[in-house]
């Protein structure tokens, strides 16, 4: 029977991978014996969706040359020969290790009993002895000033100031920014501070917010990861928060799933704001009222939420219920949704790549006729609109919380 992706865990692999004595420390035999599960059948390049009439399954390999190395069949076999020792461990040779999104389409598909992507955030790990100028760098400027932009870390919250009320510093319901809201796409981080304004209760924020760490675990800095989280846990306890909402999908899955995974780190309870404005819909807390006007739109399932935190209805919920939108599906949508070609750090390591991944991701969205292409994820956000400058595209790039905030107004 073919496995589903509930069927082997995530926590089962990546426990199955650590020793008991030490969480830091991958089993590496555990680890070649995952990757010799590969039977080098090729599904996960294109074939499985091409037969379902989808044009490519692995957006990596469809928008580089195509070479073997660029799906993950060969990443598998670069891992092996470079864990085994017949591949010299340099920079170049160890490169389309880190040309995947990480995105978990493969593992959706592939027949074997292993999940290649998570494998291959573990074998990112064990290699990280090989120089990765550009991982190298993020990691040393999240180490140094708890971003990875370079920037003042207080600069995160200077959103804070455009919203006309105040923000505690201690509450119930933490909200945990995170780095590219605040820094690069504020308007994210100002439209859930509405929503949470409009729920009963406060609300607090961090005035020196660090790093989730997000970003380290995916490109096998782990150990700077670890120290990020321990930093952010004493931060989240110093609120008194007995929950924590995100605006962000690497957050999501970095607080809610690694940290307890990982390092052993029990956060209170961790949510998505789709889930937290969900619930607050459901409960009658929060009425969206009609927009201006009727829109089109179309969402897209970050792969952090969907793929790897099984959340698919509580976005749709929230969309549906402000009144005015149609909501309609792209050809890929759920667990078979393409990436917006940001993840895995592909969007520093090649740019152009995950550019062009998102502009394909941009075309997904103007196929169905939709006004608006709609995300749960600054990061998302930020390719897929860098993917409509390539290609010239109208259609406009927008977060649930931005609709759900105008329709609270
Ligand atoms: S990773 Fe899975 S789908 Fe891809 S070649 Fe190996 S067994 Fe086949
Ligand atoms: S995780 Fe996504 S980008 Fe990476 S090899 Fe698999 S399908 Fe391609």
């Amino acid at each position: 029977m073919k496995k589903s992706i509930n069927q082997k865990s995530h926590a089962d692999i990546t426990s199955a991978c650590m020793k008991e004595s030490d969480m830091a420390d991958i089993d590496l035999e555990f680890l070649r014996e995952e990757l010799l599960q590969c039977r080098r059948c090729g599904i996960c390049r294109d074939a499985v969706y091409a037969a379902k009439g989808f044009d490519g399954i692995c957006p990596v390999w469809k928008h580089t040359s195509g070479f073997e190395t660029s799906f993950m069949r060969g990443k598998i076999q670069v891992a092996l020969a470079l864990l085994d020792g017949t591949l010299e461990k340099t920079e170049e040779n160890a490169s389309s290790l880190y040309q995947c999104t990480l995105c978990g389409n493969c593992n959706q598909i592939c027949p074997a009993e292993f999940h290649p992507a998570q494998a291959l955030e573990q074998v990112r790990e064990v290699l990280n002895e090989i120089p990765n100028e550009v991982r190298d760098s993020i990691a040393e400027r999240i180490t140094r000033v708890g971003n990875p932009y370079s920037d003042d870390n207080l600069e995160k919250m200077e959103w804070l100031q455009a919203l006309g009320f105040d923000v505690a510093e201690q509450a119930d319901v933490l909200y945990y920014v995170g780095c590219t809201a605040g820094m690069r796409i504020p308007k994210i981080a100002i439209d859930a501070a509405k929503i949470l304004n409009a729920a009963p209760g406060e609300f607090a924020v961090l005035r020196d917010e660090p790093c989730c760490g997000s970003v380290m675990l995916r490109t096998g800095k782990v150990n700077e990861a670890e120290t990020m989280a321990k930093r952010l846990e004493d931060a989240i306890r110093s609120t008194g928060a007995k929950k924590v909402v995100v605006s962000c999908a690497g957050c999501l899955k970095t607080l809610r799933m690694d940290y307890p995974e990982r390092f052993g780190i029990e956060l209170p309870e961790v949510l998505h704001i789709v889930e937290y404005a969900d619930e607050l819909i459901r409960n009658g807390k929060i009425e969206p009222k009609p927009l201006s006007s009727p829109t089109r739109l179309t969402y897209h399932d970050p792969c952090h939420i969907g793929r790897e935190m099984g959340i698919y209805d509580s976005p749709r919920h929230v969309l549906e219920s402000i009144p005015g939108i149609e909501l309609v599906e792209m050809e890929t949508n759920r667990n078979t949704a393409i990436c917006c070609g940001a993840g895995g750090g592909l969007r520093s390591f090649d740019s152009d790549t995950a550019k062009k991944i998102g502009s394909a991701r941009v075309r997904d969205a103007e196929d169905t006729g939709a006004e608006k292409i709609v995300s749960a994820c600054p990061f998302c956000e930020h390719n897929l609109k860098a993917g409509t400058e390539l290609i010239g595209s109208n259609i406009d790039v927008v977060d649930v919380v931005d609709l759900l905030a105008r329709a609270l107004e």
